[in-house]
């Protein structure tokens, strides 16, 4: 095994810097071991080696120059397949964007490329980010580098699972529902989920706008918030986007002593449906974090278990909404366009066989919830539980600075084994879904793999809108605090099973 994938960002800047290594040769132990791993993990689906090899040359030749370059420069990323690229395939894991390449990037994806971060390709995800297994993709399922028979979350789960088999030490996620931090959760990597309107939509494939949003992906702490700090700010094509400076989350990521802190365990998520393995993992996790100085304390939000019954009505909403764009006449994929067939007939078919079973699933959910007649009901509904849900929030931290929370009720499950039960699947993101709704920010951190099964568990960490500086402090004394129970990061023990093969 090369040991330059298993370096993080953070590191791997550093040797550029000392002239150690180039970024070729770090591109290029990225692109080596993903011809070695990919036919068992399936991460990604179109790796733009070429592109890649020219960027890190490009930084290489900069950097004997003498430029000065940003603190990421000529480090690989991977890059969910749902953020535009010019000139590579966008495909948002859809046949019906199959032969889509964007003319334009993703507000996201240029300022990676400005940043220097050389894009290794595009990541596997549920069709349109909407599930929880990347099961839904059209071009087939990731595997989970802790156990290819088990499911890398989703609908980050290219992502997710590419930090894990070291194809990449950083990767891009977008968060609708939990798709950055559930698979992050079930993958023992993290990812944060920024304030909504922390990072810019643009050119983002957009699932559900008021809930979207791009964040970092990583297996370090320090190398998330390096990552975080490159993609957001202010972006004046995101009408959505915060006109104000970027939390310091680098400088947070720094920080490891968590005297005064006060951090709330939210009462509602957790106990009856949980798995005892997580429930374990995370209760340990909350000793460490009062052993780091923080005052624990219990938070009610009474309304969290709404959560994800007004999720399910909102979301398909604007699914139904974001989806009747891709008619199969301005761009996309075209069936039955033979000069016979009428532009209704072209557009229904080319949307029957262009949308898997969950793209139609929601549209026809959320198309109903708008209806006349029912949208006071539904969609109305919903609207005032989101509502309830951002007082809970509020409330809870006017007593505590960040709330607490498994990541995910259980961990990785068995391909195949929810893909019939599209509750089942929902429930994955039952506490990652409330921050959605609120906009405020969210991370998972791992904290160990669960006794039941061997599987990684993540603990939730959300905080305040704009706040995001928080989470990293968080997730920097866990990450301290368990490197030295594991004496070395989590994703060691991969690397010890895959070299004990
Ligand atoms: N799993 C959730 C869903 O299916 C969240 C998806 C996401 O965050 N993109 O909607």
């Amino acid at each position: 095994m090369n040991e330059l994938i298993l370096k993080g960002a953070a590191e791997l800047s550093q040797l550029m810097a000392d002239g150690q290594v180039s970024s070729q040769e770090i591109t290029q132990a990225c692109l080596d071991r993903i011809a070695q791993v990919e036919s068992a993990v399936a991460a990604f689906l179109h790796v733009d080696a070429e592109r890649a090899l020219a960027q890190a040359q490009r930084i290489d030749r900069q950097r004997a120059a003498g430029q000065a370059l940003g603190p990421l420069a000529g480090v690989p990323v991977a890059l969910k397949d749902s953020f535009a690229y010019a000139g590579a395939p966008t495909t948002c894991g859809s046949l019906i964007l199959r032969d889509w390449i964007p003319p334009y990037n993703a507000t996201v994806t240029q300022r990676l490329l400005d940043a220097g971060l050389v894009i290794l390709g595009k990541t596997n995800l549920d069709e349109f980010a909407m599930g929880s297994s990347t099961e839904n993709s059209a071009f087939g399922p990731t595997h989970n580098p802790w156990d290819l028979e088990r499911v890398p979350g989703g609908s980050g789960g290219g992502s997710a699972a590419s930090l894990v088999a070291f194809e990449t030490p950083l990767a891009i996620g977008s968060d609708t529902g939990g798709s950055i931090r559930q698979p992050a959760a079930v993958t023992g990597t993290i990812g944060v989920k920024p304030t909504y309107g922390g990072s810019s939509r643009y050119g983002l494939v957009a699932m559900a706008s008021s809930l979207d949003q791009p964040g970092p992906c990583a297996r370090g702490v320090l190398d998330a918030a390096l990552l975080h700090r490159v993609i957001a700010g202010w972006d004046p094509k995101d009408s959505t986007s915060i006109d104000a400076p970027v939390p310091d989350v680098v400088q947070a990521a720094g920080q490891t002593d968590l005297t005064g802190l006060r951090i709330g365990v939210v009462k509602e998520l957790g106990g009856e449906g949980y798995a005892a393995g997580v429930e374990r993992r995370f209760t340990e996790a909350v000793g460490l974090l009062e052993a780091a100085g923080a005052q624990l304390s219990e938070v009610s939000c009474p309304h969290f278990p709404l959560a994800l019954g007004a999720y399910y009505l909102i979301m398909p909403s604007e699914v139904s909404s974001n989806l009747a764009r891709f008619d199969a006449v301005r761009y996309g994929w075209r069936v039955n366009d033979d000069g016979r067939h009428s532009v209704e007939q072209v557009m229904r078919r080319s949307r029957g066989a262009g949308f898997g079973d969950e793209a139609k699933r929601r549209i026809i959910l959320g198309t109903y919830a708008l209806s006349s007649g029912y949208y006071d009901a539904y969609y109305g509904s919903a609207q005032k539980v989101r509502t309830l849900i951002i007082e809970d929030f509020a409330a809870a931290f006017e007593r505590v600075d960040v709330l607490i929370s498994p990541a995910t009720p259980t961990t990785a499950f068995k391909l195949g084994e929810r893909a019939g039960d599209p509750l089942a699947m929902y429930k994955a993101d039952l506490c990652t879904i409330p921050s959605n709704l609120a906009g405020n920010a969210a991370a998972s951190f791992p904290v160990g793999l669960s006794p039941e099964d061997g599987m990684p568990v993540g603990l939730q960490v959300m905080a305040p809108p704009l706040a995001d500086d928080r989470l990293y402090r968080v997730g920097a004394a866990l990450e301290l605090a368990l490197r030295q129970q594991w004496s070395g990061p989590l994703w060691a023990e991969l690397v010890r099973r895959e070299e004990s093969r």
